[in-house]
């Protein structure tokens, strides 16, 4: 597989690639033209295009399917250059709003999940992304060409802000290079320029390496995916709980530098039966007590063959209005897109039947 133009920041091409002018052109291509391929740069040099196309693709994925929900999500199924396949979401978060003269006062906001593999190791036992296993990590520029085929399929203007959640298929710290190098080149002024503070990478829990992103100093925020309060449950549901038990995550979190104003973020997937009691909404802000935190409560999302229920919205609610009364924030994730394959893994699922 040839390396993506996508695969690096402006003075890396500027270092492969001469005179660096050139360069400065082609990153205008790619991020706010989103160019695919050679031809559609205009302004470079055939002899150019056809040297680099020799060491170079622009573009590593296609779009191979996609389903839109009525509130605006719309779920893609992309495929790589060898042909695997993986998973990408474009959320609505805001719609426009106009003031009483028909002014625009506020622009629509947009999220973009990624994945950051095809597959994962973790094995969470309520993950369909895990019932395939792992095939691979993905490569920087893999990761930055979600981006680059979701705005450019929604036509959204390269100088619109964006938020990343790294909340797609796989586990970003188990492909930590290349999770990395990609929030760089999202960072990158002439390019999309997304800043650490719209990025969100959202963690299993593996806590060496939360320390390992945290000395990388790259400004994202982490989210945690807790999903239980104690390691019997936890180990349950997430098996290598086993290696980085909670009080070891916890840990990792104090220790992880974190904007004063912001906060922690901890996903907690409510299952029927299994952790939506109000037992454990109180060992919850025990655990959180010493941490700046807020919790993302998310119904667990059935699908056929899994063993686990979702929870009823009466007891969602009781185990929000536990957690807010005891000093928590908590927010109860809308179920975007539960119209269509919403949970991680389902389209791909319902696409290729792989399972
Ligand atoms: N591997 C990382 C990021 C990708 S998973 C992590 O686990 O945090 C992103 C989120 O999807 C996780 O919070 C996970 O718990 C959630 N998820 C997985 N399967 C789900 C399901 N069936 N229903 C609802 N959420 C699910
Ligand atoms: Fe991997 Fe996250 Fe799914 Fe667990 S929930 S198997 S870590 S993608």
């Amino acid at each position: 597989m040839k390396p993506s133009l996508l695969d690096f920041t402006q003075k890396e091409l500027m270092e492969q690639i001469k005179p660096s002018f050139r360069v400065k052109q082609i990153y205008g291509w790619l991020y706010h033209h989103y160019a695919q391929d050679f031809d559609a740069m205009k302004n470079i040099p055939k002899a150019m295009k056809e040297e680099l196309s020799q060491n170079f693709v622009v573009n590593p994925l296609r779009i191979k399917n996609k389903e839109e929900s009525t509130d605006g999500t719309i779920k893609y199924l992309l495929e790589l250059q060898d042909g695997k396949t993986m998973e990408a979401v474009w959320l609505k978060m805001k719609d426009t709003q106009h003031d009483t003269n028909g002014i625009v006062i506020q622009e629509a906001k947009y999220t973009i999940c990624v994945s950051t593999q095809v597959g994962c190791k973790v094995g969470c036992t309520f993950c369909l992304t895990a019932k395939g296993g792992f095939t691979r990590d993905l490569t920087a520029g893999e990761i930055v060409a979600q981006v680059v085929a979701l705005k450019r399929d929604n036509d959204h203007k390269h100088n619109r802000k964006i938020n990343i959640v790294y909340m797609g298929m796989g586990e970003p710290l188990d492909n930590l290079d290349n999770l990395a190098k990609a929030i760089e080149i999202f960072k990158e002024e002439e390019g999309l320029c997304i800043g650490g503070k719209r990025q969100t990478v959202s963690t299993s829990g593996l806590s060496n390496k939360i320390d390992k992103l945290g000395a990388m100093d790259l400004g994202v925020h982490i989210a945690i995916s807790l999903h239980a309060v104690d390691d019997k449950l936890r180990t349950e549901l997430i098996p290598m709980n086993k290696a980085h038990n909670i009080s070891s995550i916890i840990e990792a979190v104090k220790r992880f530098p974190i904007d004063t104003r912001k906060r922690v973020m901890f996903e907690y997937l409510v299952i029927k039966d299994k952790n939506d009691d109000l037992g454990s909404a109180k060992k919850l802000v025990k655990l959180l007590t010493d941490i700046k935190a807020k919790v993302n409560l998310i119904y667990f999302n059935p699908y056929p063959g899994t063993e686990y229920k979702r929870p009823t919205r009466a007891d969602m609610v009781s185990f929000q209005e536990y957690l807010i009364n005891h000093g928590l924030l908590c927010t109860i994730r809308d179920s975007k897109g539960i119209d269509i394959s919403a949970a991680c893994g389902q389209l791909k699922e319902k696409t290729e039947g792989e399972l």
